[in-house]
């Protein structure tokens, strides 16, 4: 682990709260860049960000510091001295310290984060701070509004978050006992600490000489404030700057449902999730610091800070209506694709996205949404003019930079030479939607072993090789990242009339289920979208087996009717790729005959088995 004193240009620090509290505060890295200040949680110290400000340090200006009870810092004895107006007094002073006339970014982690939403929702802190990512710590305010919604208008949902949260909150209750928690540091918890942290968090670095202390102090933080303002949460606690949030996937204090509202409170808010436990400083330094760095790359643009002041300006969101979840346009389809789309632009703007199959369909659809999020674009389809005409699409819909490639993704060598040129020219990309695949249709016995290995070649080798190449220039870089594998509702429903085409998507099914297994420990998700009747271009281009040319043009002409009448858009497919990378859905049914689908195949298998018998008509 980096200590913070050993990075370039740190200075130790010292500021003294109102009440003659020292904090150990230290700085480091690009004097002139912005200042991005990080606060820890419990029971940790300001080092726990060292690998998170080794990354930010060449870019920011970044200011850490022992929060009071923990650390260097002082340790007062009563437990009022914690309360959330007095940790707040401590930041302002760090704020004088170190920027008393600009704003600064603000990082919280667990009670850092906790505290820091109190500072973002104080009127006079909140106009000091441009930006906000909140790791793992809710701010009490809005758990106390939630749950007293629970129990005064309880829906099934409110009702099993409430609960969810109570159980996972049981160290919070034995925090609260007298004396226990201060034995149990200062004896066989202290002792225990580290190995129980590697065990549970897999790569924790090796604890601070301070544990002991800091875990008796901090447990005062509890004290001082979870029962009391819970009790009498704030209902004006809204954060009016840009707001990250960053869940991760594997978090054990915190039920993940707490910030399904939080847009209520935080109406400019970018959401993440990462792959991780709950000390994510710690096990994804690299992915945070690059999620941090973007954020406030973007937030110190011109555009969103101007957008930003003139939202507050213009005072359409009152501060009771976005506490009552009523933010002026958020209701209505209108509004909700409006939001879907500010959503996506914080989710993919400068991203780079891969996206095969790009010229036609779903793939072009795919592409296009991207574009509209301001996503950089790599698209590649076999027929190599469709592609461009898609890259032109996409350049005039927003794409920060679009590339179109003529590729085969059947061809291992082909796919190689991509792979090779998009890493040297664009660099690793963020996302890949290994997409492009092709219909076939007609009895087992009829399919020829050309037909079953051109298909597999297409649909489940193109897969292969774009995650093969792909997901290891992911695996290697150790930011991330997102695999899309375009399956079918046929890798889940049989059909006598599909056997190749539905063997070679729940082949895929089965790839992107086992390659989730193993990139989830690299923070890289994987999602296989199963769509059901789409209308596309497919219909046009299936191969009919077993049927004289004439007979191939019929079967097509008609079942595109079917499709086109069917009319579920591939606009519509886009959208649920988009929104399932943003949640990191392991699978994807999309229309609802895929969802019906796959329902069945879990609950009613012999429906589908049934169902598997009908031909298709002739
Ligand atoms: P589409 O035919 O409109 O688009 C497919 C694109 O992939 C075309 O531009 C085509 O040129 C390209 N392509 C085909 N083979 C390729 C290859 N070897 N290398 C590079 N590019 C190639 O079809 P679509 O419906 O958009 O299909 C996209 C994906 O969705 C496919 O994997 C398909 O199996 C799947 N899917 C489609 C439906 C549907 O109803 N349309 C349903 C379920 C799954």
């Amino acid at each position: 682990m980096t200590s913070l004193y050993e990075l370039p240009g740190a200075r130790r620090f010292e500021v003294v709260s109102p009440e003659g509290v020292r904090l150990a505060a230290v700085e480091a890295g690009a004097a002139h860049g912005p200042t991005v200040v990080l606060v820890h949680g419990y029971p940790d110290t300001k080092e726990v960000w060292g690998e998170v400000a080794a990354r930010l340090a060449e870019r920011y200006r970044v200011v850490a510091y022992d929060v009071r009870g923990a650390g260097e810092s002082s340790r007062p004895e009563a437990t009022s001295a914690y309360a959330l107006r007095r940790l707040a007094d401590d930041f302002e002073r760090v704020l004088d310290a170190v920027a008393p006339e600009g704003r600064v970014h603000l990082v919280g982690h667990d009670w850092g984060s906790v505290q820091s939403w109190e500072f973002a929702t104080t009127p006079e802190l909140a106009s000091r701070i441009a930006s906000f990512t909140t790791i793992s710590g809710p701010s009490l305010d809005h758990l106390g509004v939630l749950t007293r919604e629970g129990l005064t208008r309880p829906t099934p949902r409110r009702i099993s978050r409430t609960v969810e949260q109570g159980l996972r909150s049981w160290y919070v209750y034995a925090l609260h006992l007298p004396v226990v928690p201060d034995l149990a540091w200062r004896g066989l918890l202290g002792r225990r600490w580290p190995a129980m942290m590697t065990r549970a968090e897999k790569t924790l670095g090796a604890p601070e000489p301070s544990l002991s202390e800091d875990g008796v102090f901090g447990a005062k933080l509890y004290r001082a404030n979870v029962r009391r303002r819970m009790a009498s949460p704030r209902p004006d606690a809204i954060a009016r700057m840009p707001v990250q949030l960053v869940v991760p996937d594997r978090e054990r204090y915190l039920a993940k449902r707490l910030y399904d509202e939080l847009d209520r409170f935080a109406p400019d808010l970018t959401r993440r999730q990462v792959s991780g436990g709950h000390w994510v400083p710690r096990t994804r330094p690299d992915l945070l610091a690059r999620w941090i760095g973007e954020f406030v790359d973007r937030v110190e643009s011109v555009d969103t800070v101007a957008g930003a002041v003139g939202r507050e300006r213009d005072g359409r969101v009152a501060v009771a209506d976005l506490v009552h979840g009523k933010e002026a346009g958020a209701r209505g389809p209108k509004g909700r694709k409006a939001r879907r789309a500010e959503e996506n632009r914080r989710r993919f703007t400068g991203q780079l996205a891969v996206v095969t199959g790009a010229g036609s369909g779903i793939g072009r659809a795919t592409a296009l949404s991207l574009a509209e999020a301001g996503a950089r674009l790599v698209l590649v389809d076999r027929d190599g003019a469709s592609a461009t005409r898609t890259a032109d699409l996409a350049e005039v819909l927003g794409a920060a930079e679009v590339f179109a490639a003529k590729v085969d993704v059947s061809d291992p060598a082909a796919m190689e030479q991509l792979a090779g040129k998009v890493k040297a020219a664009h660099g690793v990309p963020d996302l890949v939607v290994n997409n492009a695949g092709i219909g076939i249709a007609g009895s087992f016995l009829e399919t020829t072993p050309e037909e079953w290995k051109r298909t597999l070649d297409v649909n489940l080798w193109g897969v292969i090789h774009g995650c093969r190449l792909f997901g290891a220039m992911m695996v290697e870089r150790g930011q991330g990242g997102h695999i899309v594998n375009t399956a079918s509702a046929a890798a889940f429903q049989p059909s006598r009339s599909l056997p190749a085409y539905s063997t070679s998507k729940a082949a895929v099914l089965m790839l992107s289920e086992c390659l989730r297994a193993e990139f989830a420990a690299y923070g890289i998700g994987v999602t296989a979208v199963c769509p059901g009747f789409v209308a596309t271009g497919i219909t046009g281009a299936t191969r009919f087996v077993g049927t004289s040319a004439d007979q191939e043009r019929s079967l097509r002409e008609k079942t595109t009717k079917a499709y086109k009448r069917r009319g579920y858009p591939p606009e519509k497919v886009a959208d649920a790729i988009l929104r399932a990378v943003a949640e990191n859905t392991a699978v994807r049914p999309v229309t609802p005959e895929a969802r019906a689908a796959r329902a069945a195949s879990r609950f009613t298998p012999r429906v589908l088995r049934a169902l598997a018998r009908v031909d298709l008509p002739k």
